[in-house]
């Protein structure tokens, strides 16, 4: 059988590092074993919905580079992939559940609701659940005649499907990555499967869809473990135990203090989304990798390790390598700190290992918000190969290559004054002289005038480079200055040493 295997986001917000390292861990066991990746959107929880959600999912997994095989938007053999779109074959699944006598229709009031709390609530149980306790006083199909039931439904008064969590057994089953878990269904609740407006919730609509899907494989957050017990009941009540996927429950992604959360970005200066994501309610902005500077190969190399290695020190992959090495049952089960200081280190081990004509179509845009022309992409490229090493985030480059396009916009004279002479002065106004005359503009010819002139002033050459660099460059950074006299010209580079002069 295929492997198929499922991400299946609720469009309610921005997609944190956690959700995309659930989609890549998705995507590469599904690739490493020649299968397929299905994108579903679980929007049924309708008070949840966020405009603008699923369409930066979308967004999201095409700059990693995690393309669905199957979703709403990439066509399939079982679809619809929205949820919300398959709103009617639900409530058959649950009705049979009914007649099995594994579900029952719950017509209390929310009135009859809070009464249930309020009297049920005990010191040691100060939030009382719908559960085998509770359902035994409550107006449901469990308690009612068939005839009152038949009555209330004829009248259309609203209603649930909740499943009936059996008082006392224990299930467990194995997970790929924690091994074998269990559970005592005493504890769990009555969950609903179909609500009043006729929506399923998640558990009934992530079990009904996993088996029409073909869902072979399963792995989603820690989060969805106390659901288990939920999910393998419906498995086993609806009939179809033998396709039941087999899952792995991912760690959490921890951050500074605990699991990682939006706040820790706000607070601690990282990205902890994929991309930015504005809030449309509070309009609270939360930042992400993508507009921070961070290649999708470096937040993808980073995710992957984030928690899973194949066995050896192993630490720089591509996307193919990691398709080749990935094991799920390699995953640790523990949570996997994230570390913003090595995630940038992943970014700049990328940055040095990308090919300049790749690395160039992710930059220039950076370039093209500074307002600085790089429609020359050879003279592009050879500034990129020329600074890479000095850069870690994308905007980087702007910094560090700007000065190539764009004479800089201040000039850090504060480094110079200080030991600025007359004789200096006068070795700049001598030397832009001798600039003017030469005839083959490169590296050689110009340091060569340079140090000449130093010697015939009996300046130390050094003392002269620190001034050069900050005329051509504005601060104290860049390469070798020569090399940047020779890239931007002789024109500019009499340019810049003459408008410095002008200010000291
Ligand atoms: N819709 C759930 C979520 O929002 C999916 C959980 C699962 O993968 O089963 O994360």
């Amino acid at each position: 059988m295929s492997v198929r295997v499922r991400f299946a986001p609720s469009p309610t917000g921005g997609l944190h590092l956690g959700g995309v390292r659930t989609v890549l861990y998705n995507y590469l066991f599904a690739k490493h074993h020649g299968g397929e990746f299905v994108l579903r959107i679980e929007d049924t929880d309708q008070t949840r919905f966020v405009p603008g959600a699923e369409e930066y999912i979308f967004n999201c997994l095409k700059w990693c580079g995690l393309e669905p095989d199957e979703s709403p938007v990439h066509n399939g053999p079982y679809g619809p992939y929205r949820q919300s779109e398959r709103k009617e074959m639900y409530r058959s699944y649950a009705e049979t559940l009914v007649a099995r006598g594994f579900a029952y229709y719950a017509f209390d009031t929310k009135e009859e609701l809070e009464k249930m709390r309020e009297d049920l609530k005990t010191e040691e149980n100060p939030s009382p659940q719908y559960d085998h306790r509770a359902r035994k006083n409550m107006r449901n199909s469990l308690n009612l005649t068939d005839d009152e039931v038949k009555d209330l439904l004829e009248k259309n008064t609203p209603h649930v499907i909740r499943i009936k969590m059996p008082e006392n057994d224990v299930l467990s089953f194995t997970d790929m990555i924690r091994g074998e878990v269990s559970f005592q269904t005493g504890l769990v609740d009555d969950k609903v499967l179909l609500k009043a407006d006729g929506m399923p919730t998640y558990h009934l609509a992530v079990v009904v869809d996993d088996y029409l899907m073909k869902i072979t494989h399963a792995f989603r957050g820690e989060e969805w473990l106390p659901s288990a017990p939920v999910h393998l009941l419906l498995w086993k009540y609806l009939g179809w135990d033998a396709y039941m996927p087999q899952w792995a429950h991912l760690p959490l992604i921890l951050g500074p203090s605990g699991k990682l959360s939006k706040r820790d970005g706000a607070k601690y200066g990282f990205p902890v989304f994929a991309m930015n994501w504005t809030d449309p309610k509070t309009n609270e902005l939360t930042e992400g990798f993508f507009e921070k500077g961070f290649l999708p190969e470096a937040f993808i190399n980073m995710l992957a390790v984030l928690g899973w290695n194949d066995g050896t020190e192993k630490e720089l992959y591509t996307m193919d390598e990691l398709i080749a090495s990935f094991d799920i049952k390699r995953v640790h089960s523990a949570g996997a700190k994230f570390d913003y200081e090595k995630a940038k280190w992943f970014n700049h081990e990328w940055i040095k290992r990308l090919p300049v004509s790749d690395l160039r179509l992710q930059i220039d845009s950076y370039f093209a918000a500074s307002g600085i022309d790089v429609s020359d992409t050879a003279k592009l490229e050879k500034v990129i190969e020329l600074v890479k090493d000095r850069c870690t985030l994308l905007p980087d480059f702007v910094q560090q290559g700007g000065f190539f396009f764009k004479a800089p916009e201040s000039l850090e004279l504060d480094a110079v004054k200080p030991k600025w002479t007359e004789e200096k002065k006068q070795f700049f106004v001598e030397y832009v002289d001798v600039l003017k005359t030469i005839g083959t503009w490169e590296i050689t010819t110009i340091e060569n005038a340079f140090k000449e002139l130093a010697a015939a002033k009996a300046i130390k050459p050094g003392e002269l480079q620190l001034p050069m660099r900050i005329m051509l460059v504005g601060g104290k950074f860049g390469p070798a200055v020569f090399q940047i006299a020779e890239m931007i010209g002789k024109e500019e580079t009499v340019k810049r040493v003459e408008f410095a002069l002008s200010l000291l």
